[in-house]
């Protein structure tokens, strides 16, 4: 949609339709971020925007394989960067469109980041479609860690907890 039109909308007092149409605008933007990944060849075909405020804070596409970072994912990088223009370490008030359904690890990320609202496009199946298995990941999470498919192996359970004590008790801590 135009900005023209959206102006004409906002002047007919129909703001709940810009809101409607901004929120495709930002999608289509996440979704492009994605297909022009495939024409620099920096990684895989998808790509994530965060909001603030009506406004686009951040933009991220994946860069996997440019980066040789396996956590690079479109919507990791996009985090990273609302964080760092943020100055904050949480997206309080933003919401994150992604290309696609967030696979596990981004899906982490995202609670951890706490933003207020995840919109997606293409869904976990249409990845799988794709090439992109991140229905096996959810599924290995489900399972207990002894039956997953890289071994997890639980050692110097006490030692650690050491650690969780200490932080229990310390006054310098941030937290998150
Ligand atoms: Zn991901």
């Amino acid at each position: 949609m135009q900005p023209l039109t959206l102006l004409i909308l906002q002047a007919a007092g129909l703001n709940f339709l810009v809101m409607i149409e901004k929120q495709h605008i930002f999608m289509a933007e996440a979704i492009k971020l994605g297909m022009e990944n495939i024409l620099t060849g920096n990684g895989g075909p998808f790509g994530a925007v965060i909001v603030k405020n009506g406004e686009i804070i951040a933009r991220g596409a994946n860069r996997v394989t440019i980066d040789n970072d396996p956590t690079a994912h479109a919507e990791v990088v996009a985090i990273r960067e609302a964080c760092n223009t943020l100055g904050s370490f949480q997206l309080e008030g933003c919401e994150i469109y992604c290309s696609c359904e967030p696979c596990p690890m981004c899906l982490g990320a995202i609670y951890w980041a706490r933003p207020e609202k995840i919109y997606f496009a293409a869904g976990r199946n249409d990845a799988a479609d794709a090439g992109f298995d991140d229905e096996f990941i959810y599924r290995e999470i489900a399972s207990d860690f002894q039956e997953r498919k890289i071994p997890a192996i639980q050692i110097n359970r006490l030692q650690a907890l050491d650690v969780f004590s200490k932080w229990k008790e310390t006054d310098r801590k941030i937290p998150y």
